[in-house]
C-alpha cells in the first residue's frame, strides 16, 4: 500500500498574524513554523493504514521555500518513510491551481493507492488543493473525512463524513484522494528515535524541471485569481457589564439598545 501525505507548513497556530506592508500577504518575520494541523490527521491516517495492512511506503510532498524541509523532517520523525521537497524560485506567487498543477506532477511520478491532504491549509484557507488534484489526476475523491477504513484487499475503502444533521458514508474505489477533518484520528508525536531516524530516511528534490513542468506555466504571470488585500479583522470594542439586579440591567439594557445601538 503505497499511500502520499500531501503537506504545507504554515505558521503556528498561536502565532500573531499581521499583514505585509503592501497588504498582499502576511508578514512572516518572527513566526514560527508547523505542519499545517489537518495535514497532521492525513499522516497519522496514513501510518494506522501502513501498521494495519503491514506493508507499504508512507510519502509526504511538500512544496515551499527551503525552510519547508523543517516540516518533512517532522513528518519523517513521526514515521513517514521518505519525504519529497519541491522548489523553484519560478513558483513564487504561485496560486491554488499551480500549486494543484505541480504537486500532480509529482504524485503522477509514482503510484500512489491513497493520497491524503488536510481539508485546509490554516494560512490561506483555500480548502482547495486537494479536490483540484483529484479533479486533474482524475481520480475519485472524498473531502472532509472523519473516518476512513481500508478494505482487507487494499482495493476499495469506506470514508465517513459529517453533514449537517448526520452522517454521509461513501464507498469508493482505490486508487483515491481524501481530505481529512480533525475527528479522523489523534496525531501521534514524534519519538526520540524517530527523530534520530529521520535524519538517515530520503529526502528527493524536485526542481520544475525535474517535473517537467515549464517555468512560465506557474507564478504570478499565470495566477489565475489575484488577493487584493489581505487586512486583520476590525478591532472589536471592550463589551459593557449591566451592573444592578435584573430588573435594573433589563433597564439599563433596553436603554443601551434604543440610544447607543440605535436598533429601535
Ligand atoms: C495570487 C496569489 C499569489 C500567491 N503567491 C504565493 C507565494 O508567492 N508564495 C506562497 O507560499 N503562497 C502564495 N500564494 C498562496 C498559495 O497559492 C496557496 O498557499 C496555495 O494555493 C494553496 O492554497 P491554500 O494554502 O489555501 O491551501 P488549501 O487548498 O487550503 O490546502 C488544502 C491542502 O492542500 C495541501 N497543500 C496546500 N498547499 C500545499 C503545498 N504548498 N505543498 C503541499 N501540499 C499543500 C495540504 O494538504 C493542505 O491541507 C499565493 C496565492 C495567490 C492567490
Amino acid at each position: 500500500m503505497n499511500i502520499a501525505v500531501c503537506i504545507k507548513q504554515v505558521p503556528a497556530t498561536e502565532s500573531k498574524i499581521r499583514p505585509s506592508a503592501d497588504g498582499k500577504d502576511i508578514d512572516r518575520t518572527g513566526l514560527s513554523f508547523v505542519v499545517n494541523p489537518y495535514d497532521e490527521f492525513g499522516l497519522e491516517e496514513a501510518l494506522k493504514i501502513k501498521e494495519q495492512v503491514g506493508k507499504g511506503t508512507v510519502t509526504v510532498i511538500s512544496i515551499g521555500e527551503d525552510k519547508t524541509i523543517e516540516a518533512l523532517r517532522t513528518c519523517l520523525a513521526v514515521g513517514a518513510d521518505q519525504a519529497i521537497h519541491i522548489k523553484d524560485p519560478a513558483l513564487s506567487g504561485s496560486d491554488t491551481h499551480a500549486i494543484a498543477l505541480v504537486l500532480t506532477a509529482a504524485l503522477q511520478k509514482e503510484n500512489y493507492d491513497i493520497i491524503f491532504f488536510g481539508k485546509q491549509a490554516i494560512d490561506n484557507d483555500s480548502g482547495a488543493v486537494g479536490i483540484h488534484v483529484a479533479e486533474l489526476m482524475n481520480l475519485p475523491h472524498v473531502a472532509v473525512i472523519n473516518k476512513l477504513e481500508v478494505s482487507p484487499d487494499d482495493k476499495k475503502a469506506v470514508a465517513h463524513r459529517q453533514i449537517e444533521g448526520g452522517t454521509e458514508v461513501i464507498n469508493i474505489d482505490l486508487p483515491a484522494i481524501f481530505t481529512c477533518q480533525k475527528e479522523l484520528n489523534v496525531p501521534r508525536y514524534a519519538s526520540l528515535p524517530g527523530i534520530m531516524k529521520a535524519k538517515q530516511k530520503p529526502m528527493t528534490i524536485y526542481s520544475l524541471n525535474d517535473l517537467n513542468i515549464a517555468t512560465d506555466a506557474v507564478g504570478a504571470e499565470k495566477a489565475m485569481i489575484t488577493l487584493d488585500q489581505l487586512s486583520p479583522p476590525e478591532k472589536r470594542t471592550a463589551g459593557t457589564a449591566l451592573e444592578g439586579n435584573a430588573g435594573e440591567a433589563v433597564t439599563a439594557l433596553v436603554r443601551l439598545l434604543h440610544e447607543e445601538a440605535k436598533i429601535f
